[in-house]
């Protein structure tokens, strides 16, 4: 009997979008051995430029046959050093040093990143949450589309370096997104832990819209970083970085070398309640340090009014214990911001 569907499944919705070309291009050769580095051309029709281009860098350095891995940076503006490391690798490596193919997107979201900040200027989307994108949508869309219709199908790992941005300070961590396929999850797993990051984290925030939600729809070795936070460099999660991409590669074949992998356990959020909102707007004073056990119903901070200095601050408290696993960074705070995420549990050693 024939199922009437009276709404696509998203499935489908993926598929048609993704069966669209887009409109970016770039002069570089995917199949070619060497080293390239470029650019891909968003074609952008502004009131300051009829007929330009939003160009956003790319590299390609091949030797050969072998596996695929896509080196994402620059998702988000304010999260430098996986553009920092990616850059590196790029002018460090000769092609001779690979085996098989790295695409390296250093600054993915080119026009966030020249302006320092996670959302584009142009359209206001942040790029983590706009996958699988749309070929006819605004730059952020575009981009999205691009990745996920020309760059993953060519892939088989990929790896996607984030950090807390301005607004949140954050452990350095790898985030192992779901997989339903446990021979897929298992490898994801291993290649997580290769890259060597002081925690590990199941389960990744942004839902199906992030790069490695899109990636894991095409059955791809996948998994995030987070590195450094609050908008600036941190020199020890730039050496994670590095040491982090030396390992991956190696565990992925495509470099010589060892990897020093996380044996540590898996963490998770374990509910909603492991978030922690701001009831009031203000300044937040916090009191915990990342990396500190807290306990369910204890200060997490205050929110003064500094407007009324004869008003008591607004206490807040934590909904859940566990790890102190990120926190607000700057100190003004709007109703609804988040001030903390504090419940990481093991669930395997
Ligand atoms: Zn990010």
């Amino acid at each position: 009997m024939p199922v009437l569907r009276i709404w696509p499944r998203v499935s489908d919705t993926i598929d048609a979008i993704l069966g669209a070309p887009s409109p970016m291009r770039t002069d570089l050769d995917f199949d070619r051995d060497g080293k390239q580095i470029g650019e891909l051309q968003l074609p952008h029709s502004p009131h300051e430029d009829a007929w330009g281009v939003i160009p956003l860098p790319v590299a390609v350095l091949r030797n050969g046959a072998g596996p695929t891995a896509l080196l994402v940076g620059g998702v988000h503006g304010d999260e430098y050093e996986g553009p920092i490391a990616l850059s590196e690798l790029v002018r460090r490596l000769d092609p001779k040093q690979i085996r098989g193919r790295l695409i390296v997107l250093p600054a993915l979201n080119a026009p966030a990143v020249r302006v320092g900040r996670r959302t584009s200027p142009i359209d206001n989307l942040n790029l983590a949450r706009a996958f699988p994108g749309d070929p006819h949508g605004t730059p952020t869309r575009q981009i999205a589309h691009y990745v996920a219709r020309e760059l993953l199908p060519r892939a088989d790992f990929v790896l996607d370096l984030h950090a807390g941005g301005s607004s949140m300070e954050i452990m350095t961590v790898a985030l192992l997104g779901h997989h339903g396929d446990p021979d897929i999850a298992a490898r994801n797993e291993a290649a997580m832990r290769s890259f060597g990051a002081p925690l590990a984290l199941a389960g990744t925030p942004g839902g199906g819209r992030t790069l490695i939600a899109a990636a894991a729809r095409q059955d791809k070795i996948c998994f995030a970083v987070e590195l450094g936070c609050a908008g600036r460099v941190s020199p020890t999660a730039l050496a994670t970085a590095r040491s982090g991409l030396a390992g991956f590669l190696a565990h992925a074949g495509i470099m010589s070398g060892e990897a020093t992998p996380y044996t540590g356990p898996l963490w998770r959020i374990a509910g909603h309640d492991a978030f922690v909102y701001a009831p009031a707007a203000g300044v937040f004073e916090p009191i915990r340090a990342l990396g500190e056990d807290v306990a369910a119903g204890e200060p997490a901070g205050c929110i003064h009014d500094l407007s009324q200095p004869a008003r008591a601050p607004t206490q807040i408290s934590f909904r859940r214990g566990g790890l102190m696993l990120a926190r607000r960074a700057p100190g003004i705070v709007a109703r609804g911001n988040c001030l903390a995420v504090v419940t990481a549990q093991v669930i395997s050693v």
